[in-house]
């Protein structure tokens, strides 16, 4: 079985926003889809690690925030790469943004948001699909959507270019780097850039 064919299946990115109590949390989402209209059903899967998965299974409402391809990687940072359990993701929230259902959505990066009243849970092991119906939402641009591709093509960080590596003729000194200075001197032996070649 060759499991990069998963690759191949298209996905956006959302954020997925609930509220407990006074708790507001979010998290990074791609397994979204409408599924229903009418009336309106949304399903998205969620990895039952976040915080917000077990906000949801608890409340029985989410916003689901539609980033744009303006979102930048710190968005992405900040509601994936850590938990609500140890942060509290909206602190330094400047502007507060809710929906008619009390969540809060993102005053900036999305197009539009959509609230849900959760339906039906489906135990997936890693994760809960939920299916739940739009209650409300919002359209503000038509900025395209961040999707998974866009992503990982524009956004994501690449990693640094391997630097290239070049070796002295003549004692076996090895210079690192993009490229050897015109007016490098050998450490070593004190030859020129000449009497250095290329390794990698
Ligand atoms: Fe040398």
């Amino acid at each position: 079985m060759d499991n990069t064919a998963l690759f191949k299946i298209g996905y956006g990115l959302y954020v997925l926003t609930a509220r407990e109590g006074d708790k507001d949390n979010g998290c990074i989402v791609n397994a979204v889809a409408q599924v229903a209209d009418n009336p309106v059903r949304i399903m998205l899967s969620v990895n039952k690690a976040n915080l917000t998965h077990d906000m949801i299974l608890r409340t029985g409402r989410f916003n689901l925030n539609m980033l744009t391809e303006e979102a930048p990687f710190k968005v992405f940072q900040h509601f994936g790469f850590q938990s609500g359990r140890n942060v509290n993701k909206f602190e330094n929230c400047e502007v507060e943004m809710r929906g008619d259902n009390g969540l809060l959505y993102l005053p900036k990066y999305i197009n539009a948001y959509i609230g849900c009243e959760l339906r039906h849970a489906v135990d997936l092991k890693s994760h809960t699909l939920f299916i739940a119906e739009m209650t409300e939402g919002k359209a503000f641009s038509d900025i395209p959507s961040m999707t998974y591709a866009y992503y990982h093509a524009n956004v994501k960080p690449k990693p640094a270019a391997p630097k290239g590596k070049w070796v002295c003729k003549i004692c076996g000194y090895v210079y690192e780097g993009d490229e050897v200075p015109d007016d490098f001197i050998c450490p070593i032996c004190k030859h020129g850039k000449a009497d250095f070649e290329k390794v990698q």
